[in-house]
């Protein structure tokens, strides 16, 4: 996060601040990062929460930035490839204001399960700052799978929710040639055609979901929540001095035990912070109790 330093105000413990830091979102134009028709879950969120006007530049190619379907690597974690796209569509288009997402997937650490990490990201170059909104679910259909026939093609396509959600093929799972992936495939024909085609260079080849926006709705509600959550974040004011996202920096934890009164690990408060003039406020009983249940007790639960 940056900080502008003839903005900050000194930190005041009665949350007294001036409008030094008051962010602006109403009338500007916002440039959306997407090729995949993102704008589709975003722009209707922040037109309707933040007041800003969307742009999409024409020709935009996020593909540079990598692909799911591994025919170009990702250059950086998640949310710096998304700040590199939305600088680069600022490059495009004439504005201080672009948002840009990241989505990533992987097996859940402890269900196993796999898991959908949706990131929406602002960047404002008016006010030297950036914030991003953030989504996990459990609700995604990305998966795999080895096939040999038709059949197994099919069986797969509907458990995924196929037509709605596409399909996508090749050869093995380590193919990175560009020209060997069917992507995007949304009809039984071409599914079939596909497959028959892939069969007859090998035995067995290799389907997976197509996770690019928009050929996944799923993939795409999670994005609205991201943009949701980038909203709060930034409709979240720091009392002190107006700037935006003031969330969550620490969770303390010492929760009284309901039974004996001796602290436990449960959460007993959550401390906010702001980025820009580092004011703190503590909130007690985040989750609207006040006594933690025994079993979470080391003295009553040992
Ligand atoms: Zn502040
Ligand atoms: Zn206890």
């Amino acid at each position: 996060m940056t900080s502008n330093k003839a903005l900050t105000p000194s930190p005041s413990p009665f949350g007294r601040g001036g409008q030094e830091c008051r962010i602006e979102f109403s009338d500007r134009l916002a440039v959306i990062a997407t090729m995949h028709r993102k704008e589709l879950a975003i722009a209707p969120i922040v037109q309707t929460s933040l007041g800003v006007r969307v742009a999409v530049p024409q020709d935009f190619n996020s593909d540079l930035f990598g692909t799911f379907t591994r025919d170009i690597d990702r250059p950086a974690n998640q949310i710096e490839t998304a700040k590199l796209k939305a600088e680069k569509a600022l490059e495009l288009i004439d504005a201080d204001l672009a948002i840009a997402s990241e989505g990533s997937f992987f097996p859940h650490p402890i269900l196993g399960i796999s898991y959908n990490r949706e990131i929406v990201f602002l960047l404002d170059k008016k006010h030297n700052f950036y914030v991003y909104g953030e989504y996990l679910s459990t609700n995604t259909n990305f998966r795999h799978q080895e096939i040999s026939s038709y059949e197994q093609a099919y069986d797969f396509a509907l458990k995924v929710g196929f037509p709605d959600h596409a399909i996508v093929l090749m050869l093995d799972a380590n193919t990175s040639a560009k020209e060997a992936i069917y992507k995007g495939i949304t009809s039984e024909d071409l599914l079939e055609e596909s497959v028959h085609e892939l069969l007859k260079q090998s035995p067995q080849i290799h389907i997976e979901t197509d996770m690019r926006s928009l050929y996944n709705p799923t993939r795409m509600k999670n994005i609205a929540k991201a943009t949701e959550d980038l909203v709060r974040k930034l409709q979240q004011l720091c009392p002190n001095c107006n700037f935006v996202n003031f969330d969550v920096a620490k969770r303390l934890k010492g929760l009284p035990c309901e039974l004996c009164g001796l602290p436990t690990q449960v959460t007993r408060a959550h401390v906010y912070c702001c980025d820009r003039c580092q004011f703190q406020q503590e909130v007690l009983f985040p989750d609207e109790v006040q006594t933690a249940d025994p079993m979470y007790c080391s003295y009553c639960n040992p």
